[in-house]
């Protein structure tokens, strides 16, 4: 999946852009009350194009160019990209900081577009002007906050920087035999620890496979008969022969990882508590939509306050991610470690579960009989039929009059009728409606 960075001074538009360009994750999400969201990083989509986006947060442009302060974050995400969108203010015109931030860029050698934004009701061809001269090739003019020009600048990068063997590459995925999990985490929640439990020692030593930094290792391994492909994001395999460590915390990583799976094993650890960072991690994983197990690791080495703290924690932090189950285990000696196996194999099973038309439509019926849609404007929403949109995640289509007006809380309700009556356990549920007149 391409990557895309949003650089720019602050306040030229990139989070009012980073919010468009990740959209259509958003609604789905937003049935998802509680979820803090990472407001730099985002996925979406574009004709048959997925991106990642991330939003580099502002560059001053003032001191040597860009604030040191925030250069090595910066530089970390930009790095991590495939292309670079420097965005500018239109309004404002071409300033020195702008020139600066311009050549910051160049050092990194990556494919750049210029976005000049806040274009609405400005000619275009004078703002193209004032900016051509920063030899970034002709700019592109787009406004963020109404949307022009947005889609198609965002189709003409993406055809340009996604090459066929990275589209091919993507098809593969199902070349990798088995239940594909993902292993994620912060660095030190003992993500390698758990890896080498699950597949054996043996197996990693004997696996090798080069990759890039931003590349997860597949590792295929079989268990009780059961064939898996597991997705290591902590590089155990290159660490082998490393006494220090090397894994340098990506998130990108992670949301790839996370997206090429059918279950997601996020890992937390527990001497530590639920952290921001693991949280950010269970908002991903909800929007990548895939079956979610989270294990509570270091168990063995609690104290009995600890325990509590994060018993307590489980309860009242993660609410948003209800549907997941919740393991305590050691990795280190490998207690819980086969009930983390029972719960990957039925949640694996629940999401590719086929369900026919006809029931899931019953389901709706009866949903809507116990329960019915509120009014609104004076007239009835109507649910008329439903339709399966695709399994990991189950996505039910939902067709009738006035449904992208129902209230969060019946979206909530018809997920927790659909989630019983198909026992959709340990994934999300998305809900998308469709207007009929
Ligand atoms: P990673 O960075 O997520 O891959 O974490 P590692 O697997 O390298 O583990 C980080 C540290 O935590 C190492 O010193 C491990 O020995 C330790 N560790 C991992 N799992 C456990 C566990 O279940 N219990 C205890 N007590 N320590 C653990």
């Amino acid at each position: 999946k391409p990557v895309i960075a949003l650089v720019g001074r602050p306040n030229v538009g990139k989070s009012t852009l980073f919010n468009r360009l990740t959209r259509t994750r958003d609604a789905i999400v937003a049935d998802y009350p509680g979820l803090t969201r990472d407001r730099q990083y985002g996925t979406g989509r574009t004709g048959n194009h997925p991106y990642i986006v991330v939003d580099t947060g502002g560059l001053s442009g003032e001191q040597e160019g860009v604030d040191p302060l925030m250069a090595g974050q910066v530089r970390s995400a930009i790095e991590e990209s495939d292309a670079i969108l420097f965005l500018v203010d239109g309004r404002a015109g071409l300033i020195p900081a702008d020139e600066a931030i311009a050549n910051y860029i160049r050092q990194f050698n990556k494919p750049t577009y210029l976005l000049v934004n806040k274009a609405e009701g400005h000619s275009h061809q004078l703002i193209s002007a004032d900016f051509f001269q920063m030899g970034l090739g002709q700019p592109f003019v787009i406004s963020s906050a109404h949307g022009d020009n947005v889609k198609e600048t965002i189709d003409h990068i993406l055809d340009e920087v996604v090459t066929e063997e990275e589209e091919e590459k993507a098809f593969d995925l199902d070349e990798h035999p088995g239940i594909r999990v993902a292993v994620v985490g912060r660095p030190n929640v003992g993500k390698s620890t758990l890896i080498n439990r699950m597949i054996g020692e043996e197996r990693v030593v004997a696996f090798d496979m080069p990759g890039t930094t931003r590349d997860s290792i597949f590792v295929p391994f079989e268990r009780d008969g059961q064939a898996y492909t597991l997705i290591d994001t902590a590089g155990v395999r290159r660490r082998k022969n490393i006494k220090e460590k090397i894994e340098k915390f990506s998130i990108v990583k992670a949301i790839e990882a996370m997206e090429s799976c059918n279950v997601v094993v996020l890992v937390i650890d527990g001497s530590e508590g639920i952290t921001d960072q693991d949280l950010t991690l269970l908002g991903l994983a909800l929007e990548s939509g895939r079956g979610l197990v989270i294990a509570i690791n270091k168990w063995d080495n609690l104290t009995e306050d600890q325990r509590n703290k994060i018993k307590h924690e489980l309860e009242f932090k993660l609410h948003f991610v209800d549907y997941a189950k919740k393991h305590l285990i050691s990795a280190l000696h490998g207690s819980g470690v086969g009930d983390l196996f029972k719960t990957i194999r039925g949640v694996y099973q629940a999401v590719m579960k086929k369900v026919s038309t006809s029931d899931l439509n019953r389901v709706l019926e009866q949903a809507v009989l116990d329960h019915q849609p509120p009014l609104i404007g004076g007239r009835r929403v109507k649910l008329r039929y439903a339709h399966l949109g695709g399994s990991n995640p189950p996505r039910v289509i939902i067709h009738g009059t006035q449904v992208d007006k129902l209230p969060q809380a019946y979206t909530k309700y018809l997920m927790n009728v659909f989630r019983k009556a198909f026992k959709w356990q340990g994934t999300p549920v998305f809900i998308e409606y469709k207007v009929t007149v």
